[in-house]
């Protein structure tokens, strides 16, 4: 079966407290998005760090750090045409003041600093993403949903 592209998704522990895994993982599943990595992890801060490179220099990335090293989250990666943006979209924008109702954000949160939920901005980031919290490697499997999701 042929290797579409991917994107790194993840859960952050303010969404996994208040229960809203499955939600997420939900509207993944039911786009037609094929999950082929999944776990829950507690993250530490060198992981963090390299996660979030782009913005150690932000005045807000200390609070960023206790945030996400304060509970599990549940990094998760998705595989179909055009899941980048799509998950971009799924997930609503950065603010969630600005986050359109039915995204995730927008549905959700109300807090740039408890916004749910994290996915990649681009292609390149998401390969990056992946292999950082996926240095064993994804699944490979055949959906027989395939042919019913694209002509
Ligand atoms: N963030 C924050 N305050 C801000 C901007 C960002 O706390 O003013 C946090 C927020 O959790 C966001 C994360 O930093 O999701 C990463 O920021 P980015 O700009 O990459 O947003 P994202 O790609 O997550 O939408
Ligand atoms: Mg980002």
């Amino acid at each position: 079966m042929k290797e579409r592209e991917r994107t790194f998704i993840m859960v952050k522990p303010d969404a996994v407290q208040r229960g809203l895994v499955g939600n997420i993982i939900t509207r993944f599943e039911q786009k037609g998005f094929k999950l082929v990595a999944l776990k829950m992890v507690q993250a530490d801060e060198e992981l963090l760090r390299q996660h979030y490179k782009d913005l150690v220099s932000k005045p807000f990335f200390p609070s960023l750090m206790s945030y996400m090293t304060s509970g599990p989250v549940v990094p998760m990666v998705w595989e179909g045409d055009g899941v980048v943006k799509a998950g971009r979209t799924i997930l609503g924008a950065t603010k969630p003041s600005e986050s359109a109702p039915g995204t995730v954000r927008g549905d959700y949160a109300i807090d740039v600093g408890r916004n749910v939920c994290h996915g990649s901005d681009a292609v390149e980031t998401a390969v990056r993403e992946i292999s950082l919290w996926f240095p064993e490697g994804v699944t490979k499997w055949d959906s027989h949903s395939e042919s019913w999701i694209y002509e």
